[in-house]
């Protein structure tokens, strides 16, 4: 590994922590990508492993997808970022506005973290409320309010400042207004929402939390929760950053939710930087209106830059029907055998996702709650182990998050993933 400890030091040198961000596995150092082929990751040490977590999820044809990789090049001759609008970005957006269903405006960003700040930003607007409501153990990007205080401040009962928002919509927005409900419990969502309608401008959520356990909604919470928001006006926030890669009309689709805003990120992006928030037409006007007053400022100095836009664009009309549906078969084929595997074990795991999407549990039965989901100490340890012992077979398995399938892995890849597993509980009892 002579290759990778050097990085290992070097890395030490100016990263706190060793690394510039969260990496998937760092036991006994992290895998340092040399180069991605298809389904596989090959590593400084040329260690070939197939994998599993696809940039957090973000490749839908895997690494060097050829026909992205050909448009990108042809575009580089042309130049890489402009501050005027090009057709590049006009073609994404006309594919995305006409495969899901609730998105029939949108502007494009660089990150998903950016697109929640914007959609966030947009429901304040149009509501006139500040509150949002979010769950328990979801995640949806790594920020504090960045323009919190720019706008000045305003003092609360004990004198202490608090900082103001800048929203024309709502000028007495204040920062972390924040209130966090549990997934999947209808009885709390109807209560709080309804107690705190005056104030609350958006429910944010993810339609299958990945950090919060990768549990799919039950129907009764989705049409609870449209029923209460739809009638005390709550916007509702769809986060499909991880969940769009779901289906070919994205995750709220195929849960039956239909929210005012949507936040997409990852897969539209073939592989580069990329955020979106798309809506209805009438509560994304709040983006547009007169130029020097639009309610929502949006800028960003490289959204819709063209590398993203045409990467995204090749990589989304790749991304059909058909191909959403094999990603679909042999995602329920080895969350089916990952089980079974498990069962024939006694061992205490099970699997939850959908298409896809796969996550590990070290838990005899699937959780179904954020509360169910969280490890002690001993079952994360569990997970460590289990992710070491697959990355010593070649394969890439994320221990503390979704991992997920691409469009270049075999059935037999697939298979090589569940004899590593049966292997793991035979050698660990
Ligand atoms: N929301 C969700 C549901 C996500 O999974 C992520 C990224 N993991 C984000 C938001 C943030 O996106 P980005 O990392 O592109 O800022």
């Amino acid at each position: 590994h002579s290759r990778s400890v050097d990085l290992y030091q070097r890395g030490h040198a100016v990263f706190p922590g060793g690394v510039t961000r969260a990496t998937i596995d760092r036991d006994p150092h992290p895998i340092y990508a040399a180069r991605g082929e298809g389904a596989f990751l090959v590593d400084v040490d040329d260690a070939r492993l197939l994998d599993l977590n696809n940039n957090f999820t973000t490749l839908l044809h895997g690494h060097g997808y050829e026909p992205v990789m050909e448009a990108v090049s042809a575009l580089l001759s042309t130049g890489t970022c402009f501050s005027n609008p090009t057709r590049h970005e006009i073609a994404l957006a006309e594919l995305l506005t006409s495969r899901i269903p609730s998105v029939e405006r949108i502007r494009f960003v660089n990150t998903g973290t950016e697109a929640v700040m914007f959609a966030i930003k947009a429901a304040r607007a149009f509501t006139g409320r500040s509150a949002i409501a979010r769950f328990a153990g979801a995640y949806h990007g790594a920020y504090d309010w960045a323009e919190a205080g720019q706008n000045g401040f305003e003092a609360d009962d004990a004198g202490r400042r608090k900082a103001r928002l800048a929203y024309q919509g709502a000028p007495n927005a204040v920062a972390n207004d924040v209130l966090v409900l549990d997934f999947n419990d209808a009885d709390a969502v109807e209560d709080a929402l309804t107690a705190n309608a005056d104030r609350l401008a958006a429910v944010l959520i993810d339609p299958m939390p990945s950090r919060a356990g990768l549990i799919a909604p039950t129907r009764d919470f989705i049409d609870r929760l449209t029923a209460v928001a739809g009638r005390h006006g709550i916007l509702i926030i769809a986060d499909e950053v991880l969940n769009l890669r779901q289906s070919f009309a994205g995750a709220s689709a195929r849960y039956g939710l239909k929210p005012d805003l949507l936040v997409a990120g990852k897969v539209i992006g073939g592989g580069f930087p990329i955020g979106a928030v798309g809506g209805s037409a009438t509560v994304m006007a709040v983006f547009g209106g007169d130029r020097r007053s639009p309610l929502v400022s949006q800028g960003g100095t490289f959204s819709a830059n063209p590398v993203s836009m045409v990467a995204g664009r090749v990589a989304m009309e790749a991304a059909t029907p058909a191909m959403f549906d094999r990603l679909e078969q042999q995602g329920n084929r080895l969350r089916a055998q990952l089980a079974e595997i498990a069962r024939n074990h006694r061992a205490p795991f099970s699997v939850t996702g959908a298409a896809s999407l796969f996550r590990l549990h070290p838990k005899a039965e699937p959780p179904r709650s954020w509360a169910a989901a969280a490890q002690t100490p001993g079952e994360a340890a569990t997970m460590r182990s289990l992710s070491r012992f697959l990355r010593a077979e070649g394969i890439l398995l994320p221990h503390d998050a979704a991992a997920c399938l691409s469009s270049p892995m075999t059935d037999a890849d697939l298979d090589q993933v569940s004899a590593a597993f049966d292997k793991f509980l035979a050698s660990h009892r």
